[in-house]
C-alpha cells in the first residue's frame, strides 16, 4: 500500500470511493466543500448544503444495495439499527404502472426505507473505523495540479471556507466526485496538453420538475407498506407521485409534473395535485400526516452524460464518477446505484492493476453507466432513442398488473438486477 489519494466531494460518491481506495492507498483524502450537519434530532431529515436534492426522499435501488455491500459490510446492519426499514420491493410497496397496480407478492428484492442523510451518515461512520482515510470539511477544490506536460494529475488546488489564499495538496490518484454541478470540464482544459480532444457531453431533457416535502406519521397510523409508487394513468395528466417512509416515522413524498404544468407551493395545491392522481391512498395516508419540512421545488432536470471516455489525451492520476459523469433525471432514482457501481468499479480496477489507467476506467465506466442511462432516459449514449419496438413494451406494462412473473421481472429491471433486454423472454 503506497500513495495518496484524494477525493473531490463528499457524497455518495466520495464516501463509497473513499471506502473502495482504503485498502488500496496509504493515506485517502476527502475533501468536502461544506460541512456535514450533526446527527440530531430535527424534524424532517437533515438536508446538506451542496447537496440540494437531499431534501427530497431518496430511495436506493435493489443494485445500488449489493454494490454498498461489495464496498462496506456491515453498512445494512448499521442501516437498520439507526432506523431504516428494510422492506421488500413488491410485498412491501404499493406501485401503480399507467395500466394499475402491480400484484404485491414477496420478491426477493430488498431495500431500504430511510432518508438520504442516514445513508450518508452510515457512510461515514463506516469510513471512522479506517485510520487511513481523513475527511476534511469546509474544503473547497478550486483546480487541478497538471505535470509539466500536462499528462498527468498531481494535485489539487484548494481553498478552505473562511480563510484566504490558496493550498496545494499532492495526490497520485485524484477523485472528482464533485456531482452534478462538477466543474471538471474547465479544470481538465486547463491543464497543459495540446494533444486532448473536446469534450462532449449528451444531453437528454425530459425537464421534469419536482416537488418534495417530509411529514411525520404516528406509527399507529402508519400504512401497511414503505413506499408507494404512481404513474400517470391512462389518458390523465402526466402528474406522478411517490412516497417513501424514513427513520423516526417520518415520510417524503415527492411530486412530479412535465414541463410548464404548474405544481403545488401550498398545503392546498399539494393535496388537490394528489386528489388528480386519482388515487385515494396517498390522500387517505396524507390526512393521518403532519408536515415537517416546508415545500421544495427542483428541477427542471435533466440527463447529462460527459463523454470522459471519449477525450484523447486524457491525464493520468485523474478519474470521475459519479453524477460528475452521469447525470439521472431523479424520475427512475438510478442516480445512487449508478454511483456506487461506478465506485464498485473503481476499486476493482485499483486493486486489480499496479498503475490505474484512467483513461480506461473512463471508458469502462461508460459503458457499465450505458444501462441506468437507458433506462433513464430511452437513448444510447449518444442521444439517439433505442431501438425498441414500443408496442411491446407498452404490452409488457399493459400485461404486468395481471403476470406476477412479468411484475416481478419489470421490477428488476428497475432495480438494475437484470438488463431490460431479458424482458424479450415475456414476447410470447
Ligand atoms: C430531486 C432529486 C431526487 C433524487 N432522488 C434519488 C433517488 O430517489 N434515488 C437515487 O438513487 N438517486 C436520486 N437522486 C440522484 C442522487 O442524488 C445523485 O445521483 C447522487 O447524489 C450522486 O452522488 P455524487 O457523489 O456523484 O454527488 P453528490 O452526492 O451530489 O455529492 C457531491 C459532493 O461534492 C461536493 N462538492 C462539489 N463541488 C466541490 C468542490 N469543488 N470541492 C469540494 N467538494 C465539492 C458537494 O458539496 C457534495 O457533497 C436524486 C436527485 C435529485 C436532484
Amino acid at each position: 500500500m503506497n500513495g495518496h489519494a484524494v477525493i473531490i466531494g463528499g457524497g455518495i460518491g466520495g464516501l463509497l470511493a473513499a471506502h473502495a481506495l482504503a485498502g488500496r492507498f496509504e493515506r485517502v483524502t476527502i475533501l468536502e466543500r461544506y460541512g456535514y450537519p450533526p446527527d440530531s434530532v430535527s424534524p424532517a431529515p437533515p438536508a446538506r448544503r451542496g447537496v440540494p436534492q437531499s431534501r427530497c426522499l431518496h430511495l436506493l435501488m435493489a443494485a445500488g444495495a449489493a454494490a454498498f455491500d461489495e464496498l462496506v459490510p456491515g453498512w445494512r446492519e448499521e442501516l437498520v439499527a439507526l432506523g431504516a426499514h428494510p422492506f421488500d420491493a413488491s410485498a412491501d410497496a404499493l406501485v401503480r404502472f399507467s395500466t394499475g397496480w402491480l400484484p404485491r407478492r414477496p420478491s426477493g428484492i430488498t431495500t431500504y426505507a430511510c432518508s438520504r442523510a442516514l445513508l450518508e451518515s452510515v457512510l461515514r461512520r463506516r469510513l471512522s473505523g479506517k485510520s487511513t482515510v481523513h475527511v476534511r470539511e469546509g474544503q473547497t477544490v478550486v483546480g487541478l495540479l497538471g505535470s509539466t506536460l500536462g499528462d498527468r494529475v498531481i494535485g489539487v488546488h484548494t481553498a478552505e471556507r473562511y480563510a484566504a489564499g490558496e493550498r496545494i495538496l499532492m495526490a497520485d490518484l485524484v477523485v472528482d466526485a464533485s456531482g452534478a454541478t462538477s466543474t471538471l470540464p474547465r479544470w481538465i482544459f486547463r491543464l497543459s496538453n495540446s494533444a486532448r480532444s473536446p469534450l462532449h457531453k449528451t444531453v437528454v431533457e425530459p425537464g421534469t420538475e419536482y416537488v418534495s416535502r417530509w411529514f411525520h406519521i404516528e406509527a399507529r397510523h402508519a400504512p401497511d407498506w414503505h413506499c408507494l409508487s404512481i404513474a400517470p394513468s391512462m389518458g390523465a395528466a402526466l402528474h406522478s407521485a411517490m412516497m417513501l417512509r424514513a427513520e423516526r416515522d417520518r415520510w417524503g413524498v415527492v411530486l412530479l409534473a412535465p414541463p410548464g404544468e404548474p405544481l403545488p407551493a401550498d398545503d392546498v395545491g399539494f393535496l388537490d395535485f394528489i386528489a388528480g392522481l386519482g388515487d385515494g391512498e396517498l390522500r387517505e395516508v396524507l390526512a393521518r400526516a403532519t408536515p415537517v419540512s416546508p415545500i421544495h421545488r427542483y428541477g427542471p432536470t435533466s440527463n447529462r452524460m460527459t463523454h470522459y471516455d471519449r477525450v484523447t489525451g486524457w491525464p493520468a492520476g485523474l478519474v470521475a464518477i459519479g453524477d460528475s459523469v452521469c447525470t439521472l433525471d431523479p424520475y427512475f432514482g438510478l442516480g445512487m446505484t449508478t454511483t456506487a457501481r461506478g465506485a464498485v468499479l473503481l476499486g476493482r480496477y485499483v486493486k486489480a492493476v499496479e498503475e490505474v489507467s484512467c483513461a480506461e476506467f473512463q471508458k469502462e465506466l461508460a459503458l457499465l453507466n450505458a444501462e441506468p442511462w437507458g433506462l433513464a432516459t430511452g437513448c444510447d449514449p449518444n442521444g439517439r432513442p433505442l431501438a425498441r419496438d414500443m408496442t411491446y413494451v407498452s404490452r409488457l406494462y399493459k400485461m404486468a398488473p395481471s403476470s406476477p412473473q412479468l411484475a416481478h421481472a419489470l421490477l428488476a429491471v428497475h432495480h438494475l438486477l437484470r438488463p431490460a433486454e431479458t424482458l424479450k423472454e415475456f414476447a410470447g
